[in-house]
């Protein structure tokens, strides 16, 4: 396998596939319908919905369908903004996603506190814990991993101090779930996860809530009164099997952790000066994102492409986002860095020899790219 662009999204797993032709097949009628053929589907819903919330051990009622984290994230912050008390604050992880950075922005305005960070650009736990302690933030955002970064994020720990402090707290765990175990995040009052993130269809989520959130689509009684519309049955059941595919076994076994480690070895011999984000941090094990030495960030994966590799540009594209150039600045990166950045993020699809690949084709591209340069005369970054 050449894609080496998973964090954005992954193909569908076959498994998935198949069940979600199936549905179309025989399970296209609206579950809202009152006859026998609606109300299999509908009952299906619900299996659907029992089967992915116990791989989170989650009460199948906390679990509301959504069209991707974004919209779950997007109706558990509306969800606070109307709730919350309006002499508090919320504190927000400068590392957050846009779907939550902006989010956070667009409704709490000048409510919204970023997260300090210490000297060497991760967060600083112990002031983050003392602010919550402090009292005066309803709600504590943190994501589980980056997804620019793989960089872990101590969520874990802050979902249980949130909890001592009675302080609600969500975490993005979008590149979370379906790479590491997911037992712990019952902890956090609201969760999400987004399905094309682990071999399931795009345009499918779901955000757990242990507090009742408000509609933020009206017009319709599904979902509980929750979230208005014709269900999409089919993508529910690519959610279902995708968990089944990838959080079924319980094992958490990381697949490509030395192989991406060897790769990164690799790369700093056969590319001088190459920087990698975060390597000193823990991190998923699927993820590098890597500060080029020379050349433009487009122009390297227009090289990778042409060797038959995809890699991305990561957060350069979002990079006019306050939110994404705060996230990045914490990891020491200048706007120069910035425009050299490239993501790589593998899967368990992704195997030993296609990392080795990915890192010979590195090395051909800069030979290449240098060549060109020379012979055209143009100095580059
Ligand atoms: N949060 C994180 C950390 C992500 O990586 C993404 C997608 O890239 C999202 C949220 C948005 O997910 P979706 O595409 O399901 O809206």
């Amino acid at each position: 396998m050449s894609y080496f662009d998973h964090n954005a999204t992954t193909p569908l797993h076959p498994a998935v596939k198949d069940a979600m032709v199936e549905v179309l097949h025989s399970d296209w009628a609206n579950p809202s319908a009152p006859y026998r053929l609606s109300a299999g589907v509908r009952a299906k819903i619900e299996r659907a919905r029992e089967e992915v919330a116990g791989y989170f051990s989650a009460d199948p009622s906390t679990l509301l369908f959504t069209s991707g984290a974004t919209e779950a994230i997007n109706t558990f912050l509306f969800h606070k903004f109307q709730t919350l008390d309006p002499s508090k604050k919320i504190l927000v992880s400068p590392f957050e996603h846009p779907a939550v950075l902006e989010t956070a922005e667009f409704w709490f305005m000048h409510r919204v506190d970023y997260m300090p960070l210490s000297e060497e650009g991760d967060l600083h736990f112990e002031q983050v814990k003392d602010l919550v302690a402090k009292g005066d933030y309803g709600l504590a955002c943190l994501m589980a991993a980056n997804n620019e970064t793989g960089v872990l994020q101590p969520w874990e720990e802050l979902s249980l101090h949130c909890a001592e402090n009675e302080t609600s707290f969500f975490c993005d765990a979008t590149q979370w779930v379906g790479k590491l175990e997911t037992s712990h995040l019952h902890q956090c009052s609201a969760y999400c996860l987004s399905a094309h993130k682990f071999g399931g269809p795009k345009g499918i989520g779901v955000l757990f809530s242990k507090e009742m959130v408000s509609p933020l689509i009206h017009g319709g009684t599904q979902e509980n009164h929750l979230r208005a519309g014709t269900e999409n049955f089919t993508s529910m059941e690519g959610l279902r099997i995708a968990c089944q595919q990838c959080l079924g076994s319980g094992e958490s076994v990381q697949p490509g952790e030395n192989w991406r480690d060897h790769f990164e070895e690799q790369l700093i011999t056969s590319l001088p000066d190459l920087r990698i984000v975060g390597k000193g941090q823990r991190r998923l094990w699927n993820t590098s994102l890597l500060v080029m030495p020379k050349f433009n960030n487009f122009s390297w994966v227009e090289k990778m492409d042409k060797l038959g590799y995809q890699v991305s540009t990561g957060a350069a594209c979002s990079l006019n986002k306050s939110g994404a150039r705060r996230g990045l600045a914490a990891f020491g990166l200048s706007e120069i860095d910035v425009r050299k950045l490239i993501r790589v993020s593998s899967f368990w699809s992704t195997g030993q020899k296609d990392w080795a690949g990915l890192a010979d084709a590195f090395a051909q591209a800069y030979r290449e790219m240098e060549k060109d340069a020379r012979q055209s005369g143009v100095i580059s970054i």
